[in-house]
């Protein structure tokens, strides 16, 4: 049976393209696993919407599970594969095909890295303005398949706000294309969104029509120190309002991930001192350098003169935005703090997240394994991340941990996951952002879309 599949694989796509045996294992399931040999039935790589159709015809035939593989950079075990799983595999489709600045567009193929996308919109004097940390690894069909959110959602939305057509095809190997660069399209069902975060379950996303937006002329950004949480509340809410649409990125940092993110290995100093209860990084971006720093500068000085805020360092250059913004991206000092890590990104109320992040990072401490709890996240959104650094890494250890971050989420409205997805990591605490009907329709459409539950099988759903 195995044989008939990869020979009918190669029959269609060619051998060069299917990938077997010590093939696959020169690859990886995750970028940060990378010593650890990728473990499959085979890799395969197509190169058009066509192909991906011929793959997925004949895996449905076979009913041979899949897992799609884009640049293997999320972090909830989305990309997890079993031995006797297909890769697919769309790094072989990577062109940017159009850029149009007059209807403020960009079609790519979902192989497409999202860097290459920020860049060929900035040549154009356009922003792509969706932004994260792994912008350099991500493919624009992990990201969409993930609904990724990041450094910008406060003023640009979700990866879900910025698809305006989207192409997929589905687990029988039928293509559901609506390339249309259309911004307002209410003709039924928009059928795009079910394939957006759906993580690869519902089809596969081959290419997309991505949103741009006009270039801004300025960016401004500082550095704050503040006494409370509530000022963190109050200072959002005034930048927001002083800044008549442009604020961007409204950053959160506790007092522990910011002196991690600024002394050595990290390469950036810090540029506020050790004192404050909470430092937020924010970033303006705007038409008319001049007129919005004046603006920017008269707003901070106002918050200090209010007492909103204690403390505010501007980056004076684009050197020094750089070297901001470095702190809040690089996770990486962070993670190397950790024996073992635990990750969430939970999205809460934005005035309860001061009261119940605290409490539930004192509760985390009460576990002896725990060595290191560090705070931060996108407080704009309502979107907070905690890493957890701990002593070893049992599974009673990790539910121990999930069960302390995500049970005091369902009594205020928040949600397990504000942008990362469920995978495999969050899917037994799915019930505590969806109600049971929910997570029932989710199942019809699973089944409805893909019967024979061959599209990344025992992600989001068991
Ligand atoms: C340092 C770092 C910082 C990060 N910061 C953020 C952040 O700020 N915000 C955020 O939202 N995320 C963040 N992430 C998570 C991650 O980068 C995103 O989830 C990203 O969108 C995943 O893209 P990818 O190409 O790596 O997808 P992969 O990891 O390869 O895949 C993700 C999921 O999508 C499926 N998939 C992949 N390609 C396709 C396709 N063509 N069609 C259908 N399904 C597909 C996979 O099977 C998997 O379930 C961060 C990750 C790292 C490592």
């Amino acid at each position: 049976m195995k044989e008939h599949i990869i020979s009918a694989l190669i029959s269609t796509i060619g051998e060069n393209r299917v990938l077997t045996g010590s093939a696959v294992r020169e690859r990886y399931h995750h970028v940060w696993l990378m010593d650890q040999p990728l473990n499959a039935l085979a890799v395969v790589l197509p190169r058009t919407t066509q192909e991906v159709s011929e793959v997925l015809s004949i895996c449905h035939e076979y009913h041979q599970p899949v897992v799609m593989h884009g640049g293997l950079t999320n972090l909830v075990g989305g990309t997890e594969t079993q031995p006797s799983e297909i890769v697919i595999s769309l790094e072989k489709m990577n062109a940017i095909e159009e850029v149009d600045p007059e209807n403020r567009t960009i079609t790519v193929q979902a192989g497409v890295i999202l860097e290459n996308v920020q860049q060929a919109a900035e040549k154009n004097g356009m922003l792509f303005p969706l932004n994260f940390g792994a912008k350099g690894s991500a493919q624009m069909g992990g990201v969409i398949a993930t609904n990724a959110g990041g450094l910008r959602v406060l003023r640009y939305g979700m990866t879900r706000q910025l698809v305006v057509g989207l192409e997929a095809v589905l687990a029988d190997g039928s293509i559901v294309s609506s390339m249309k660069k259309l911004i307002k399209d209410n003709s039924a069902y928009d059928l795009k969104q079910l394939f957006i975060g759906s993580e690869g379950t519902l089809g596969v996303i081959t290419r997309a029509v991505l949103r741009l937006v006009e270039a801004p002329n300025s960016r401004i950004s500082a550095l704050t120190g503040l006494d409370s949480y509530e000022h963190v509340v109050a200072f959002l809410k005034f930048m927001d309002k002083g800044l008549a649409g442009t604020l961007s990125s409204f950053e959160l940092m506790w007092p522990s991930t910011y002196k991690v993110l600024t002394t050595p290995p990290a390469s950036v100093s810090p540029p506020l001192p050790y004192e404050y209860k909470y430092y937020v990084l924010l970033d303006s971006l705007g038409s008319n350098p001049k007129q919005d720093s004046i603006r920017f500068q008269n707003l901070l000085e106002e918050a200090l003169n209010q007492g909103v805020i204690q403390d505010a360092v501007p980056a004076e250059s684009a050197n020094d935005i750089n070297r901001f913004w470095t702190i809040r991206e690089d996770v990486a000092p962070m993670v190397s703090k950790c024996r073992h890590i635990q990750q969430f990104d939970i999205s809460l109320p934005i005035p309860l997240i001061g009261k119940v992040v605290n409490k539930m990072v004192e509760d985390l401490y009460q576990i002896p394994e725990i060595e290191e709890v560090f705070t931060f996240g996108h407080v704009g959104d309502g979107n907070i991340h905690l890493v957890i650094g701990k002593n070893h890494q049992s599974e009673a250890l990790i539910n121990q941990i999930n069960h302390r971050v995500y049970q005091p989420l369902k009594a205020i409205g928040g949600s397990i996951s504000a942008e990362h997805g469920i995978g495999i990591h969050k899917k037994h605490y799915l019930h505590i952002s969806r109600t049971s009907e929910e997570i029932q329709l989710m199942k019809t459409l699973k089944k409805s879309l893909d019967p024979r539950n061959i599209l990344n099988p025992g992600k989001i759903l068991d």
